[in-house]
């Protein structure tokens, strides 16, 4: 038996459950504090007031031999649990588990021991977790069964209880078909109780049993590794373990003769008991040696579980990976056709700003706010998490309840750590509404989340109309063969409200497609800067403003011709040369024009636009931020990047005049923008009422249809002729 077992321990290392040992100085506290189960035989439980159990005398031979003191409470097991994750307890032996192993400290296992079904004699037999889908199934709380359980997709209905004790009278008393425990303690019980429940097939789940210790007690638990090598080295451990051998391993005691005769050695021995003395030697022998194997396969069966497990879960995270979460929703899908009782929902959760923390904190930020995110996903039973990698997630739930969830997550990740917070972004699509496989509702709900990042929604569901037309493709094919015909400029007039003249325009680009028609730039400009096609038109803009300014300064109509930058032209592109050659082809000043970016690109790669930027202010070319109020950005991150101007979003101006709300952020930007020393233009200004306010507010530039409607080049330079010199007045161009 001493054998055997220290051979167990040795493979039990192998599980990677050991603690690194050294030789160090800690002096252990006089008294170390074991929680445990109150009734949980042969390990511990309480009888008439007295605690008993192997795991009872072998903490106090643990605690002894390291100079120390070992006292017991035992309780509720999820109590327990709780209490040595907070550091009530010091130590509380468990199974190991990945999970487990996230929170606690493990010492070496001490003991090998696997789960089991239990039922009553009259249940339909299953022999497998895989046939309890759509069962009522009891389980302790925080039961190592329970972790296993409670991240199925397929799981069956749970009744948790408080000890396995109270698992098996759920069972006994009708409130569950199945009981899934851990089987050294439910059969010692049920011999006990002689209740007749049984076990439903062959256990399971083999896990190495050890000391786990409260994570913030490192040097305890060292210590307590290294006592409990002494007390296995000094056969303290044996002695213990043959005083309790009945307990711990009484399947072989009843079934001894079993296992004797299904050897092949029963004859042999038969025979050999004839020869007298030899009999016993003999028997022992092979008991052993059916022993040794058994615990060999055993082993096996376990190593291959790891390694099944590591193929499934991401290592970080303890979620599921992507192959498994698709096969386990699709099983889900499959068993789950007809009727559809429950509608369901696929989540795909972003945290948005992981890249910029990257950049801005490093790698080992950034982990920590996917495992802290990753830590409450985990706890949520109503869902089925996987880890899709940079801080993407799936999430499987009940159809409806995902900004509910979006509420406790942000919750839950300011409470567990202030400074951890984060943002995060989601899209959802639904079964059976969005389709019917696991591979085409992720797609739909990735196309969701994307949606959600471009309009800056928090959260949106799969519409159909958010996948790429037939004439957006036709867009893009067009833009890709090159060559493209009918792209041409018109220029919106920009007033200075403190000089009244019009001494700014902005160029915007107009399409007219001898097959398509007049495309909207709306349609065409997002499709061709997500595809990286934009380049060709902000180059023929580039050189349309600034042959326009040049000319219309060569009359003496000085003007400064704004020209939209896209975040791909600012960061993939080399910006700085292509403005520059423009402005040396048409002997331009670098004040005939300058460059609207809108908060998004500047947000996108921080250090690259920085020294974009950096590069065109040293030419005297100067960057105005476009759109402003409707991005992530705040004014404060903004006043890190060389920039002129803030051009104040049309939302806000339009009806700013009814909406007080949106009155008082104009207000706010034009003052923050003034103590940065920043120009401020409106645009989106339709009537003169509006044109009036904003004068008063302090706003110095406006732009709108109250002004001039975008005009084509001819009716522009006009334009310019009849206004730029003279002061604007708006009743006089009005009533013209
Ligand atoms: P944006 O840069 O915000 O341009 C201003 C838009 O507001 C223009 O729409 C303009 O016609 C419109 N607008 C001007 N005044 C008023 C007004 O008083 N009321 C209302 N309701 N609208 C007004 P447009 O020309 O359709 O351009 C739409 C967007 O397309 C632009 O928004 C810009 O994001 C993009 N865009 C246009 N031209 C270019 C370009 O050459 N390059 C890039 N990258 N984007 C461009
Ligand atoms: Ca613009
Ligand atoms: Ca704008």
């Amino acid at each position: 038996m001493a054998r055997s077992c220290q051979q167990l321990l040795v493979c039990l290392c192998f599980l990677g459950v050991c603690l690194p040992r050294s030789v160090s100085a800690y002096e252990p506290p006089a008294q170390i504090l074991f929680g445990g189960d109150l009734a949980y035989p042969p390990l511990e439980w309480l009888e008439k007031n007295q605690i008993k159990g192997f795991n009872i005398e072998l903490a106090r031979e643990v605690a002894r031999i390291g100079g120390s003191k070992a006292v017991h409470q035992l309780g509720n097991w999820p109590d327990t649990v709780h209490a040595l994750e907070q550091g009530r307890l010091d130590v509380v032996p468990m199974y190991y588990s990945l999970e487990r192993s996230r929170k606690f400290i493990f010492t070496q296992a001490y003991l090998y021991s696997s789960h089991a079904i239990y039922a009553l004699p009259s249940a339909m037999r299953v022999s497998s977790i895989d046939g309890l889908v759509d069962k009522t199934v009891a389980l302790e709380e925080e039961s190592f069964a329970h972790q296993q359980l409670r991240h199925l997709v397929n799981k069956p209905n749970l009744v948790l209880t408080s000890n396995t004790l109270t698992a098996i009278e759920a069972v006994l008393q009708g409130k569950a078909d199945y009981a899934v425990l851990a089987s050294l303690a439910a059969e010692s019980l049920l011999r006990q109780h002689e209740w007749k429940l049984e076990r439903m097939g062959p256990p399971f789940w083999s896990r190495g049993y050890a000391f786990a210790v409260n994570k913030n007690k490192p040097e305890l638990a060292e210590w307590l590794q290294d006592s409990l090598s002494a007390t296995i080295a000094n056969g303290q451990y044996q002695t213990l373990y043959q005083k309790w051998h009945n307990e711990l391993e009484p399947a072989q005691r009843n079934n001894r003769w079993l296992s004797f005769f299904s050897t092949g050695f029963a004859l042999l021995l038969a025979l050999l008991a004839l020869g007298g003395s030899w009999y016993w030697s003999l028997k022992r022998k092979v008991e052993m040696r059916t022993h040794e194997l058994s615990e060999a396969l055993v082993q096996r069966e376990s190593a291959e579980q790891e390694l099944r497990r590591a193929a499934q879960f991401d290592a970080q995270t303890g979620l599921a990976k992507l192959p498994y979460f698709i096969d386990q929703l699709d099983d889900y899908f499959h068993s789950h056709q007809q009727p559809v009782k429950q509608e369901k929902e696929i989540l795909v959760l972003k945290l948005v700003d992981l890249d910029v923390i990257v950049r801005t904190f490093g790698f080992s930020r950034a982990e920590m706010i996917v495992s802290a995110l990753a830590s409450h996903l985990i706890k949520l039973e109503d869902a089925f998490c996987s880890y899709l990698g940079r801080g993407v997630f799936a999430l499987f739930l009940n159809k409806g309840n995902a900004l509910a969830l979006f509420e406790h997550l942000s919750s839950a990740m300011a409470e567990s750590d202030p400074g951890l917070s984060s943002q995060f972004v989601g899209g959802s699509a639904y079964w059976p509404q969005h389709g019917r496989s696991a591979g085409k509702l992720m797609r739909h709900a990735e196309t969701a989340l994307a949606m959600s990042e471009v309009r800056h929604r928090r959260w949106l569901a799969y519409e159909a109309a958010m996948e790429p037309s037939r004439v957006d493709l036709d867009i893009i094919s067009i833009f890709i063969d090159g060559n493209v015909q009918g792209i041409f400029p018109v220029f919106q007039p920009q007033l200075d409200l403190r000089s009244g003249k019009i001494t700014s325009a902005e160029v915007l680009v107009r399409w007219q497609h001898p097959r398509l028609g007049l495309v909207p730039p709306n349609v065409f400009i997002p499709l061709l800067e997500n595809s990286g096609l934009i380049e060709q038109v902000t180059e023929q803009m580039i050189d349309e403003a600034v042959r326009v300014a040049v000319l219309l300064r060569k009359r003496y109509l000085p003007c400064c011709i704004s020209i939209n930058i896209a975040a791909y032209d600012l960061i993939e592109t080399n910006l700085a040369e292509i403005v520059s050659q423009t402005l040396v082809r048409y002997q331009g000043l670098p004040s005939d024009i300058k460059l609207e970016l809108t908060e998004t690109s500047v947000a996108s790669d921080p250090q690259r636009v920085q020294q974009v930027l950096g590069e065109l202010s040293e030419r005297g070319i100067y960057a105005s931020v476009d759109d402003f109020g409707t991005g992530y950005s705040s004014l404060s991150y903004l006043s890190l990047f060389p920039i002129r101007e803030l051009k104040i979003d049309r939302s806000f101006v339009g009806d700013m005049l009814d909406n007080p709300r949106n009155h008082s952020i104009v207000r706010s930007t034009i003052l923050m923008a003034r103590e940065l020393g920043l120009v401020t233009v409106a645009e989106g200004v339709e009537d003169d009422q509006t044109l009036q306010m904003l004068k008063k507010d302090g706003c110095d530039i406006a732009q709108g249809y109250v002004i001039a409607r975008p005009l084509p080049e001819a009716e522009f330079i006009e334009f310019m002729c009849a206004h730029a010199a003279q002061t604007f007045d708006i009743s006089q161009f009005m009533k013209g």
